[in-house]
Parts: C-alpha cells; sequence; structure tokens
C-alpha cells in the first residue's frame, strides 16, 4: 500500500476548498439564486465575508462557530461538507493510486463525487434533487467514458436506460409516493456512471440502506411508515460505494452465492 502525502495532502485540501463551494452551490442554486452573485455573506447581518473567513474548516474553528459580527451561529453543513468532500478527494487519491488508475480518473471520481454531495445535501435540507446536478453529472460520465471507456459505452448507455426504465415502472405504481421524480432522473445518471454489472450493486446497497435506515426510524419511532423519507441520500451513497467497489462487490457476492 502506498502513502504518497506530497499527493493525499494538496488533494484534502483542494477538496475542503470545493465542499466550500459545494456549499454554496447547496444553498443558492436549491433557492434559485446565483452561485456567482452576491459574494459570500452572513445570513443574518449580510456582511461580506473577509477572505480570511473564506479559509475552509480552519475559519470556522477560528471564529467559533458564529459570525464575528452579529454573533449568529453558524450553520454547521459549513464546515461538515469542507470537512468530508477534503477526506474524500484525499481517499479517492489514495485509491487511484493503490489501484494504479490515472490521474484523470482521480479528476473524473472527484466530480462525480462533488455532485453526489450536492445530491445529498439538497434533499437532505429541501427534499429536491437539482436538475442542474443530474445533468451536469451525466454529461461528465458520458464524455469521460466515451473517451477514455468507449468500448464500454453502449454498455452504460443500456444500463441507464434499464435502470431509468425501472425507477419510471416504480414512481408510477406508487403514484409518486415512493419516491419523487427527481429520483427517477438521477437513476438515469446512475446507470450510466456505473454501468453493468455495477449497478446491480449500487441498485441492491440503495434500497438495503434505505430499508434499514426507515426500519431503524420507524422502530425508534422518530418516523411513522406514511412520512417520506428522501431517497436520494441512499441513491447517491450506493453510487459512490459501487463507482469504486462495484466490481468487488459483485465478484464476491457471485463467490459466495457459488455462482
Ligand atoms: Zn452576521
Amino acid at each position: 500500500m502506498i502513502f504518497n502525502v506530497e499527493l493525499i495532502l494538496p488533494a484534502i485540501i483542494l477538496g475542503s476548498c470545493i465542499g466550500s463551494f459545494l456549499n454554496v452551490v447547496i444553498d443558492r442554486l436549491s433557492s434559485g439564486k446565483s452561485i456567482v452573485t452576491p459574494q459570500s455573506h452572513c445570513d443574518k447581518c449580510k456582511r461580506f465575508l473577509t477572505p480570511l473567513e473564506l479559509i475552509p474548516v480552519l475559519s470556522y474553528i477560528y471564529l467559533k462557530g458564529r459570525c464575528k459580527t452579529c454573533h449568529t451561529k453558524l450553520s454547521i453543513q459549513y464546515p461538515l461538507s469542507e470537512i468530508v468532500t477534503g477526506l474524500i478527494f484525499g481517499y479517492l487519491m489514495w485509491f487511484v493510486i493503490n489501484t494504479g488508475l490515472s490521474f484523470v480518473y482521480w479528476i473524473y471520481l472527484c466530480i462525480i463525487f462533488s455532485c453526489l454531495i450536492v445530491v445529498i445535501g439538497t434533499d437532505l435540507k429541501k427534499r429536491i434533487i437539482l436538475d442542474e446536478i443530474v445533468f451536469f453529472g451525466t454529461v461528465v460520465s458520458f464524455l469521460y467514458i466515451l473517451f477514455f471507456d468507449p468500448a464500454s459505452l453502449l454498455s452504460h448507455i443500456f444500463s441507464a436506460f434499464v435502470f431509468l426504465g425501472f425507477f419510471l415502472f416504480l414512481f408510477l405504481i406508487t403514484k409518486g409516493k415512493g419516491m419523487g421524480f427527481g429520483d427517477v432522473k438521477f437513476s438515469f445518471f446512475m446507470g450510466l456512471t456505473l454501468g453493468y454489472p455495477q449497478i446491480i450493486v449500487g441498485f441492491y446497497l440503495a434500497f438495503l440502506t434505505g430499508a434499514l435506515v426507515s426500519l431503524i426510524l420507524v422502530i425508534g419511532r422518530v418516523k411513522s411508515f406514511k412520512s417520506t423519507v428522501p431517497f436520494g441520500p441512499y441513491l447517491a451513497l450506493a453510487m459512490g460505494i459501487s463507482l469504486l467497489f462495484g466490481d468487488v462487490l459483485w465478484q464476491t457476492a457471485l463467490r459466495v452465492l457459488n455462482l
């Protein structure tokens, strides 16, 4: 196992900066605001943030989680997304180094995982999956496969349409109560990115974790069966895991099942 600190550390720092940007995307794009203007400010007193206050994670610690002027508590979402994105970028760097994958693949993974973080963020916060993010991710996946893995392009497109068809079917028979139309659109992105057989693993993981967490919430009386749980985060999580380990998990499943 190789641990290149000189590559992983910059990846973590870049990731935390991207995470800071993803917070802006999550908050502004989901409220229909521009992600470019106005510059970052305190939501309460509207004061523009100084460059020092824009440093990911460290500024939150330095400010002790409060705005310097009005002392309003800053959302934990900000440092959390920065830390998570930083760690993911770092881990992805470690992953591509240790599996002999290319630097281009690392960039591709970082873009896809950034999309997944935004999907999880907006679905948890506002119960929506942004079309812009799903569309962007789909285009990136398509272009990556087209240029770097053209032999498998058809199989990826095929799995995208099969998965989309299946979700559309689920959406129609549950009359949209089980999942939102955002999940249906997301399924195309997921199918295209994963391809076969990784999509089977992703599908299985999404339903398994979704059902498991729902069951725990219902038993713990946190939620009733009637209240809906956003499904997007499970899909996004399952997609991330399958993208990295789908192949290994599939081979293991075949071996265990003796197929
Ligand atoms: Zn303030």
